[in-house]
């Protein structure tokens, strides 16, 4: 069953149903085929979404590879040969133990039912946990005869495994060093909800990064390290922001080490990313399963073995709904007025700058108000707007989050300056028309 299992439904609060409808009113996140009655667990990006959710994986690219000598990326498919899933363990393991409250007959997973009791009517009458595989199952070939089952990717770093060999024949990388992918992952989830938080299709941005084994150690602080210093750069709220370490008991059955990355939901703590210590697992079971050899040579020592690896492996959409939560604000301004803001990320904001001819009937100040939206739009993403007053143009742009509004007025005409106004401080400047490039930066 498809329909009515969204944790949503039943655990509502209230700072979630905010940026829920914050979302969908401002073009971030839809519901998919909402005409009909929608789809639970998947969602589209609208127009603001999809700006903030391209310059989020840009600026995860950025830290990951584009200013690392030693991270490469690739892209690989969502459909994969079937033995992968079966040498990962993921035919056997890729389960979530699902029970159903007897009352009300809505099922969980048993991991969200800490305390025994059920979200939805509070009895603590449940049938008996009962396995469930989540991976997606399609078929490849047209002929009925000729049809192999196959899954779509459960996980985006097993495409990572698989080109190990082919990374290290077809580039001049050496361990240590990482391979870095940003994709789509799909699992059948039993209770999808809280908006993209859980979803049966989203993304991931992974990184495994391939180690001597007597440096795995080193490798798996460093990354902790790293991996929390750049959430907390992109959020604002650190106090959200914890590290934790995996109890020994919970750990996967090839994992000697784990820590998540999490972030303070509105429902509490939450896994925003993992940092793993997968050891030699991955890389055995492929070179078992495959019949390839993916050991590795050191070129140097000559010494044969087969790589460690460290992953780190986050989502892109979960991480985007946790930016939301740390961004909205509703800020009193006094004299029974209000507005809601979204202090995101620059980096990460749909739109850079707003563009405002003060009037719209005016020929020289649109016209003046095209030209810099032309100027600046060749460096940065900008967003026109000319209708309705200023005020609500700020407002509008508060809600998506933009860092600036600039209005070309009359004055722009006699000494071709604008007013820059400010998203956080809600403060305006006049600036100078060629000066705006590096103002803005
Ligand atoms: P959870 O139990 O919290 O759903 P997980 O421990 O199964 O997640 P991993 O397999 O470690 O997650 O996946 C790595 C990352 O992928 C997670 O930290 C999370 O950000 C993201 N992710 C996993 N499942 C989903 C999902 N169903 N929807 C959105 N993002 C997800």
């Amino acid at each position: 069953m498809i329909y009515n299992l969204d944790m949503s439904n039943t655990q509502k609060n209230d700072l979630l149903e905010k940026v829920t409808a914050l979302a969908k009113r401002r073009g971030i996140i839809y519901p998919n085929s909402e005409i009909y009655g929608g789809i639970g667990g998947f969602y589209d990006y609208g127009p603001v979404g999809v700006e903030m959710k391209n310059n989020l994986k840009k600026y995860w690219w950025k830290e990951m590879v584009d200013t690392r000598e030693d991270v490469v990326g690739i892209d690989g498919t969502i459909i994969t040969h079937p033995k992968v899933w079966e040498a990962s363990g993921h035919i056997e393991n890729f389960s979530d133990e699902v029970i159903e409250c007897k009352k009300c007959h809505q099922r969980f997973r048993l991991d969200d039912i800490p305390d025994g009791k059920c979200p939805n009517c509070g009895s603590k009458e449940f049938t008996e946990p009962r396995s469930y595989n989540i991976l997606f199952e399609t078929e490849v070939g047209v002929l009925e005869d000729a049809k192999t089952k196959v899954y779509l990717r459960g996980e985006a770093c097993q495409t990572i495994y698989l080109d190990f060999k082919n990374v290290l024949d077809s580039t001049r990388m050496q361990i240590p060093f990482g391979i870095a992918q940003i994709g789509k992952a799909f699992r059948n989830e039993v209770t999808p909800g809280r908006l993209t938080f859980r979803s049966r299709e989203f993304e991931q941005w992974d990184m495994q990064f391939f180690v001597h084994p007597d440096d795995m150690e080193k490798w798996f602080e460093y990354w902790k390290e790293k991996r929390m210093n750049f959430y907390k750069n992109l959020y604002r709220k650190q106090e959200n922001l914890r590290l934790k370490q995996h109890p020994k008991d919970k750990l996967a059955f090839y994992a000697k080490d784990a820590y998540d990355i999490e972030y303070k939901t509105p429902w509490g703590w939450a896994e925003n990313e993992g940092i793993h210590w997968r050891g030699d697992y991955d890389l055995t079971q492929h070179s078992k399963f495959s019949g390839k050899d993916l050991s590795y040579t050191d070129p140097r020592s000559g010494e044969k073995y087969i790589p460690w690896i460290v992953e780190t492996s986050g989502g892109v959409d979960r991480t985007l709904l946790m930016l939301l939560f740390d961004a909205y604000e509703e800020e009193d301004l006094g004299d029974g007025k209000s507005r809601t803001v979204l202090k995101v990320h620059p980096d990460i904001a749909g739109y850079k700058a707003a563009i405002f001819p003060l009037v719209s009937n005016k020929e020289e100040i649109v016209k003046k108000a095209r030209e810099i939206f032309e100027l600046l739009s060749e460096n940065i993403k900008v967003v026109w707007d000319d209708r309705g007053n200023i005020g609500k143009r700020y407002r509008y742009q508060d809600e998506i989050g933009t860092p600036h509004c600039i209005t070309v007025d009359y004055e722009t005409l006699e000494n071709d300056t604008v007013t820059v106004r400010d998203r956080d401080t809600m403060e305006q400047e006049r600036v100078k028309i060629e000066d705006l490039d590096e103002y803005l930066s």
